[in-house]
């Protein structure tokens, strides 16, 4: 049962994220998602929907266009293939066990908003309102739905305190350092607050922490090894979402064991 539901999950994550590159591709030009379909950039033939299967169609097609033979950009299946495997990743992490299954909403929404929200900053240096603000609804009515399978009503409120706590820590960066990150990475801390402080005091602040750790692990690599300056324009978005993740899945671990080693 526990497989089925995991290859399920894998399923949807190969669906989602070929939904998620025609959002990366048009959120940001602020084209309509559903209208036109797809169709080939170079000759404007549309996709026919067996050329549209993720990842098989690429490799079937050998990465051109079947009308005029353009390339067609690997990261188009790495993408697809990127959001199953994290799908599935989740799914493995949460289980089914103790009403589990109830937070699997909540946990692969948060994983397809980062997966289009990490590559958008990465192409555009920004987080669009279109995604980060319905978020906000979203997330509090799907760790809502997930509570009912914990019956752990008090980590609502933790949730809406991790929202605040996280917020305003990033306003109090962006407004003491305003040329390190924007108001978009403020506005979508609070998006993440909501989910680690959900998940508990632990993972709100290793959550917290693990992306300026691991942001600044990477900065200090690109320094050494390709002797980027210091203003090279790395969007902090990315890390964030990684960090945030970082955070969901070991940091009531990592914090329950720095607490029992410190005291
Ligand atoms: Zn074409």
């Amino acid at each position: 049962m526990t497989a089925l539901l995991v290859a399920l999950a894998g399923l949807l994550g190969l669906a989602v994220g070929s939904f998620l590159n025609v959002v990366v591709w048009r959120l940001p030009r602020g084209e309509s998602l559903s209208k036109p379909p797809s169709a080939c950039p170079r000759c404007g033939h549309s996709i026919r929907a067996r050329d549209n299967v993720p990842v098989v169609s690429w490799l079937l097609l050998r990465a051109r266009c079947r009308d005029c033979g353009e390339p067609i950009s690997p990261r188009y299946p790495l993408v697809e293939a990127g959001t199953a495997a994290a799908f599935v990743g989740v799914a493995l992490w949460l289980g089914v066990d103790d009403g589990a299954l109830w937070a699997w909403p909540a946990f692969l929404y948060l994983t397809a908003i980062s997966v289009a929200l990490a590559l958008i900053d990465i192409d555009t240096k920004t987080l669009p309102n279109r995604i980060v603000l319905p978020s906000y609804p979203v997330a509090a009515a799907l760790l809502a739905l997930a509570t009912v399978g914990t019956g752990d009503w008090w980590s609502m409120v933790r949730a809406v305190l991790g929202l605040v706590i996280l917020w305003t820590f990033y306003f109090a960066l962006v407004f003491a350092y305003p040329a390190g990150m924007g108001f978009g990475d403020v506005k979508l801390a609070g998006v993440l607050g909501l989910y680690l402080g959900w998940t508990g005091w632990g993972a709100l602040v290793i959550g917290g922490f693990a992306a300026f750790f691991i942001g600044g692990v990477f900065a200090l690599v690109l320094l050494l090894v390709r002797r980027a300056g210091r203003k090279t324009g790395i969007p902090f978005g990315p890390w964030m979402l990684l960090g945030a993740f970082v955070g969901l899945i070991w940091g009531n671990g990592l914090w329950d064991a720095y607490l029992s080693a410190a005291f």
